[in-house]
């Protein structure tokens, strides 16, 4: 039996009012007062489908909540499917697109502004090295500057030869020189 302090306001006091007046039924009456939905707050009553159904996961480039099954993300039009490279030396996690191939190298106009500056201490390095492009069927192709570098491009420790695209996988290791090594990942959220 749940008792309730005299002169607490709310729905409760005004019903025992009612049941005040019934001696008869005495505290009886209170275990049949069940909250009216006027007794709830909004948020209660509020129906849950209001959430969108089907988690919706962050676009990588911009936050904006992508639902699940949409390839493109809504707000900035970028592929859900990217490419992302990651390298211990040097120290770097990018993340690329379909469409214009990444460049790599450490020319700081030509390659993309943070692979030239996470290669500008490099030397092994070109200043235009090489390019990996995302196709829009997936795939991904590396292609060594058709000019050639000074220390050669390599895929899994195999020399490629220069100025020909050769395809890339998820996990492959590719080393701009001998020295720098960057790991690429395809995600396809
Ligand atoms: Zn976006």
């Amino acid at each position: 039996m749940v008792t309730e302090e005299p002169g607490v306001p709310g729905p409760r006091h005004v019903d025992r009012g009612l049941a005040d007046d019934d001696a008869l039924l005495g505290d009886e009456d209170e275990e049949e007062y069940a909250p009216t939905p006027q007794d709830w707050p909004e948020e209660v009553l509020r129906p849950r489908t209001q959430v969108p159904p089907g988690p919706a996961r962050p676009c990588w480039r911009c936050a904006f909540p992508v639902p699940s099954g949409t390839s493109v993300c809504p707000e900035c039009l970028e592929s859900a499917r990217h490419l992302r490279l990651v390298g211990t030396r040097p120290q770097l996690d990018i993340r690329h697109g379909e469409g214009p191939p990444l460049r790599l190298g450490r020319h700081p106009v030509w390659a993309r502004p943070e692979v030239a500056t996470a290669l500008r201490c490099e030397e092994d390095v070109s200043r235009c090295h090489a390019t990996i492009r995302l196709a829009p069927d997936g795939t991904l192709w590396l292609t060594e500057n058709p000019a050639g570098t000074s220390n050669g491009t390599y895929v899994n420790n195999e020399r490629i030869p220069q100025g020909t695209r050769v395809p890339l996988h998820d996990g492959d290791v590719i080393g701009l020189g001998r020295r720098v090594a960057l790991t690429v990942l395809l995600t396809d959220p």
